[in-house]
């Protein structure tokens, strides 16, 4: 097996090409710098028109409540989403699809959204079943957030169907923010009905369909209604309800640190210091199952959360490149003993998995070429579990 001694960064930002749909270009520059430059060019008061636009076709249309639907976590983005969207005069549904591990922060700033004054629900898909995929989805394709992540589209946009309200408001186009193919990163309507099945799960599920979990469990009972939370709805039923899904940074310049400021001036609670494996304390904060998301990202591509951070920083001008590197030095890539203070075996407990199990599951996701290992091609790991890179010298 050939070490990878070199990964490519990208010059701007301190992005690996190890990261899944970015590329860098001969320049020298990723995808998310790339993008990220362009935003300069844009007549922004152009696209608030064009999102006023948008907003007036829906507003007091169909027959119901509501002008529009805002996934919302009760995090920064969302509340930042749901106060702007009040602003310009709509009437919000807010939903959360509840994380397999509310932490008591996350559920503070639920409440504190809804004491904005929005109608809000909140849909828990079975716990049993949810904690069940976790674990599968975390042996099978490194991802104990599956159900979360899948649930926000399939979960939502089945809500939009049903409840005959047409217009979605997603956040920033992540394919804009952090890079992707040049093909997805202007998307900014029709979300939902212009993308199909292939996008979905290219982009979307981390590798794992939820017919392959149907798959898998055949047998035990479970059946694809069971899973309809985490399938998303058929092409047609989309179309009829005419459901579209906006990403509201296309008109709105996105900025998560910004929305963080504004947040907390709106009563968002944040964490009494930096999250762990993190340079903000702001963010994820309502699961206490997202640094092991975050850190599968590691053992895969060599990057985490903090590396994410450091690049929207870095493209933002609040640090330079060389604070960025010595802050993933310092807090990048660290194993994930605790989250919010909470113990890693307690967080495991929750989906049935012993530490010595997690371990093993760690090292069938390490991507070895990126990783020291001794002469046994064994991974070499310090005395708190932490890996070490092979072009470690990077930082
Ligand atoms: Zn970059």
């Amino acid at each position: 097996m050939n070490n990878i001694n070199h990964i490519k960064y990208c010059k701007k930002c301190i992005i690996p090409e190890t990261r899944p749909h970015t590329e860098i270009g001969e320049d020298g520059i990723c995808s998310g710098c790339k993008y990220f430059d362009q935003r300069k060019n844009i007549d922004w008061d152009k696209r608030k028109s064009e999102l006023i636009k948008v907003f007036n076709k829906y507003k007091n249309k169909g027959n119901n409540n509501y002008d529009c639907i805002i996934p919302s976590s009760g995090g920064k983005d969302s509340t930042y989403q749901a106060l702007k969207v009040l602003e310009f005069g709509l009437r919000p549904l807010l939903i959360t699809v509840t994380t397999d591990m509310l932490t008591p922060i996350g559920r503070k700033n639920i409440d504190n959204l809804k004491n904005k004054g929005v109608d809000y629900l909140e849909f828990s898909p079975n716990p049993v079943l949810r904690k069940k995929i976790n674990k599968l989805a975390l042996n099978t394709v490194g991802d104990i957030t599956w159900t979360e992540e899948v649930a926000v589209s399939c979960a939502v946009t089945r809500f939009a169907i049903k409840m005959g309200i047409p217009l979605i408001i997603w956040g920033e186009n992540p394919e804009n923010e952090n890079g992707g193919p040049e093909e997805n990163a202007d998307f900014f309507d029709d979300i939902i009905q212009k993308h199909d099945d292939e996008w979905f799960e290219t982009f979307r599920t981390n590798g794992l369909k939820s017919s392959d979990i149907l798959d898998t469990w055949k047998k035990e009972g479970v059946k694809d209604i069971d899973l309809q939370p985490y399938t998303f709805p058929d092409k047609n039923e989309i179309q009829k309800n005419g459901t579209i899904g906006i990403f509201l940074g296309h008109y709105l310049p996105w900025d998560g640190h910004k929305n963080a400021e504004f947040s907390i001036k709106n009563g968002l609670t944040t964490y009494e210091k930096w999250v762990e494996g993190n340079i903000v304390s702001y963010e994820n904060l309502d699961n206490y199952q997202m640094r092991i998301h975050d850190y599968f990202k590691f053992l895969k591509f060599g990057y985490d959360r903090t590396t994410d951070w450091c690049c929207w920083k870095i493209r933002r001008n609040r640090i330079t490149r060389n604070e960025a590197k010595n802050l993933v030095k310092k807090f990048g890539g660290k194993f994930p003993s605790t989250y919010l203070g909470v113990e890693l075996s307690e967080i495991l407990q929750e989906i049935d998995c012993s530490l010595d199990e997690f371990n093993l599951i760690c090292d069938k996701f390490t991507n070895k070429k990126l990783f020291k290992c001794n002469n046994k091609n064994e991974l070499i790991k310090d005395e708190n579990q932490n890996l070490i890179l092979n072009n470690s010298e990077f930082f």
